[in-house]
């Protein structure tokens, strides 16, 4: 039995400090902490932490009846509730749909989200159906959603569920942790809790910036330390009866209330336990500080400012600036037999970025160079996928387009070709090539950079063609869809 627990049910003031209460608390119940006397004070070990268990039920109680009313619905929160209303409690169901929405969720908006979630679903409704599709259909799937290892990763997983457990998802967030690839410590802790009901605190996002603002913690919210100190608090706070949905609450807290840079206070059910509120000059005082700020690995090292409130905390080092690339990229086109263009796209290695999508032929451009060096080496690398000669002539400039990537300032410098050498538009489909139609190349599995090109390519061949009458109406028109198309593929 935990110290933690033990306390409690004496009714006694638990004094554990971070690390004794590291472990999850698997069987508290409320009854046996209603007796808790509710106010202690604060001292040096306790300031950062949830070290009262009346304050701990009360939060649980708050942020529930919030949720409970606030939630919204979203497909992956009916899939779990539909597997309990419809008395199939299909574990394997549920577990799969956690898994799945959790890794779509991780660096992605849930907006986005929504739509590929549904779609995907609608096609691979069990681990086993996932597991049968082929990486290409899981690419071209996870097209538009950035950061294509996680949908790889989905596809490994469901495979080796299939083929070494028998079918059967993990049923612990030990064994989530320990035998899916791509799922780390906060996705273990959300499958585990939401879809299996293990008493696991989840660390995110969102959670991190509602546990620093509650327990005013204001250190590098990268260190180890605080880490640590967070998924104690996380672990500690859950509430143990509804401990999946209490997670989501968290989350759903950070996301919708306490907000990056305008956390709405007034509206938040856990006001009266934040110490970053308490500390807000609007709040006028009731002022509660660290009693060893200097020698505290939780505290800020540099002042409050009254301005920021709240958003003094978290703080996290300054981000890293991207890496700078610069990539001479290929629009090879062909006209098809019933006169369509058909662009030619190589398949990248299945390891690193974008892995075993679909591009144009490319070169990154490691050094300066001139337009007529590039020129020269993206014909040698086009000439080499074709099996012929290319003219450096016969490319043509086509314009610059920045993409994004988390980590990468990618700028495509293009250029087109028309090809028409008979030995190579003879080449047919392999596994490493293909030849794709505009609207077939924009549903295949290729990324946003590569769709940006596309257009910008398509944008610069219609205004070309149409330069005889720049300031026509119908051309406006179109030229703004262009941007359009490519401003929201960005
Ligand atoms: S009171 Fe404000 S800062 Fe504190 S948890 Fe709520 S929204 Fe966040
Ligand atoms: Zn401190």
């Amino acid at each position: 039995m935990s110290k933690l627990r033990s306390a409690m049910q004496k009714g006694k003031r638990s004094t554990l400090t971070m690390a004794e209460t590291t472990k999850t608390p698997r069987k508290r119940t409320k009854e046996a902490v209603k007796k808790e006397e509710p106010t202690n004070p604060c001292t040096p070990t306790t300031y950062h932490t949830f070290h009262e268990p009346a304050s701990v039920l009360q939060i649980q109680k708050k942020l529930l009846n919030w949720y409970d009313k606030e939630k919204r619905e979203l497909p992956w929160r009916t899939v779990v509730k539909m597997t309990f209303i419809l008395h199939k409690p299909d574990v394997n169901i549920r577990t799969y749909a956690v898994w799945v929405s959790e890794i779509m969720l991780q660096q992605t908006q849930v907006a986005t989200v929504i739509e590929y979630y549904n779609r995907w679903m609608k096609r691979w409704p069990t681990v086993q159906d996932l597991a049968a599709a082929s990486l290409e259909e899981v690419n071209k799937m996870w097209a538009g959603l950035g950061y294509y290892s996680r949908g790889r990763r989905l596809h490994e997983g469901a495979q080796k569920v299939v083929t070494e457990m028998e079918g059967q998802m993990p049923r612990t967030v030990d064994s989530l942790l320990k035998q899916l690839p791509g799922v780390g410590r906060y996705t273990a802790g959300a499958i585990g809790s939401i879809a299996l009901g293990e008493v696991s605190g989840v660390v995110d996002g969102n959670v991190i910036r509602v546990l620093c603002r509650l327990r005013a913690i204001g250190a590098d919210s990268t260190s180890s330390a605080v880490t640590e100190a967070l998924w104690t608090l996380a672990n500690t706070v859950v509430d143990p009866e509804r401990p999946g949905e209490f997670n989501q609450a968290l989350m759903e807290l950070g996301a919708r209330v306490c907000t990056p840079k305008a956390a709405l206070c007034g509206q938040c059910p856990l006001k009266t336990h934040c110490h970053s509120y308490r500390k807000s000059p609007s709040t006028q005082g009731d002022i509660e500080d660290c009693p060893t700020p200097a020698s505290c690995t939780l505290c800020p090292t540099e002042p409050w400012l009254d301005d920021l409130g709240v958003h003094n905390f978290p703080r996290k080092p300054a981000k890293k600036a991207p890496r700078v690339e610069q990539t001479l990229t290929c629009v090879a086109r062909r006209p098809s037999e019933d006169g369509e263009d058909e662009y030619l796209l190589t398949q990248r290695p299945n390891k690193g970025l974008l892995a075993g999508m679909w591009e144009f032929p490319s070169l990154l451009l490691d050094e300066e160079n001139s337009k007529v060096k590039q020129k020269g080496a993206l014909c040698a690398e086009v000439g080499r996928i074709l099996g012929v000669e290319v003219n450096k002539d016969l490319l043509s400039y086509v314009g610059e387009v920045v993409h994004i990537f988390s980590h990468i300032h990618q700028t495509y410098i293009v250029y087109s070709v028309s090809v028409e050498d008979e030995h190579a538009t003879e080449e047919t489909q392999s596994e490493k090539l293909q030849w794709l139609t505009r609207p077939a190349l924009l549903e295949a599995a290729v990324s946003t950079g590569l769709k940006k090109v596309c257009l910008h390519h398509c944008y610069i061949s219609y205004r070309s063609s149409c330069h005889s009458t720049p300031s026509s109406r119908p051309q406006r028109k179109h030229e703004t869809l262009f941007h359009k198309d490519v401003q929201i593929s960005a």
